[in-house]
């Protein structure tokens, strides 16, 4: 890509994260946290499950004994069924993350299938249709909005974003310390289990993050949650959500 290109496509991410992204964007769909009078936080991850980054996460998760919120790819899903199957069966909930993680299928007026079809693919692996999305990169357009709703999904943001989707990692301490001058009580935490588009991810500082960060906040009396905790919103419903996969608009 040249330079002026370059230059261009990142003023037009600036805008679109502006406008369509927590914490200003997204014309009223999302939430970004829950009741600032608690001690509740949330943590979640992002763009799983993969190998081994998530199966880490898991491990550290366990020992800590924290629940969190994965907002999982559809194509990931695919390639990692038995990862996905173990979050949640390890009390971990499992969220929508669409499909490809395709900016554009969001921001198309017409459409759904990334997010039926990657709802679909998690019902196959756990059972149950996710009932929360985030959609990819933050970004949503009031129409996307529209047919989340239409799907019965809550459409979650954050309002802490540690930089962990750099590469290469920041390190574990650097994030920590982000999160800890950020969160605040009913805090929603966006951390990365994987990148998307990869089927390998060996992430390492997000899951070493966590080992400082938990104990620190707990230990100031905050207590860690799930988003449907932290929001009182449902997790899972057992049918399809909305049109059933099988009616997607073109
Ligand atoms: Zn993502």
């Amino acid at each position: 890509m040249n330079k002026l290109k370059q230059v261009g496509v990142t003023a037009l991410d600036a805008i679109g994260n502006r406008l369509l992204s927590p914490p200003y964007g997204g014309f009223g769909y999302f939430y970004n946290h829950g009741p600032r009078d608690s001690t509740r936080i949330a943590l979640t991850f992002d763009d799983g499950p993969s190998k081994p980054s998530t199966e880490l996460l898991l491990d550290t998760l366990g020992e800590l004994g924290v629940k969190g919120t994965f907002f999982c790819i559809g194509l990931n899903v695919t390639w990692h069924p038995d990862t996905l199957m173990r979050a949640y069966s390890e009390g971990h909930v499992i969220g929508n993350h669409s499909m490809w993680h395709s900016r554009k299928a969001g921001l198309m007026p017409l459409g759904g299938s990334h997010i039926d079809t990657s709802a679909a693919e998690i019902a196959r692996v756990i059972g149950v249709f996710p009932r929360l999305y985030r959609p990819p990169w933050g970004w949503l357009t009031p129409w996307e909005g529209q047919r989340l709703q239409r799907r019965g999904y809550s459409v979650i943001g954050w309002d802490v974003y540690p930089p962990d989707w750099k590469v290469p990692e920041v390190s574990a301490t650097e994030l920590t310390n982000f999160v800890y001058q950020r969160v605040r009580p009913g805090s929603i935490v966006l951390y990365h289990d994987a990148r998307s588009n990869l089927i390998r991810c060996e992430k390492t500082e997000t899951a070493r993050s966590l080992r400082q960060l938990v104990p620190r906040l707990r230990d100031e009396g905050y207590d860690f949650v799930t988003v449907p905790e932290l929001l009182g919103l449902p997790a899972y419903q057992a049918a399809g959500i909305g049109r059933s996969p099988s009616h997607v608009e073109p």
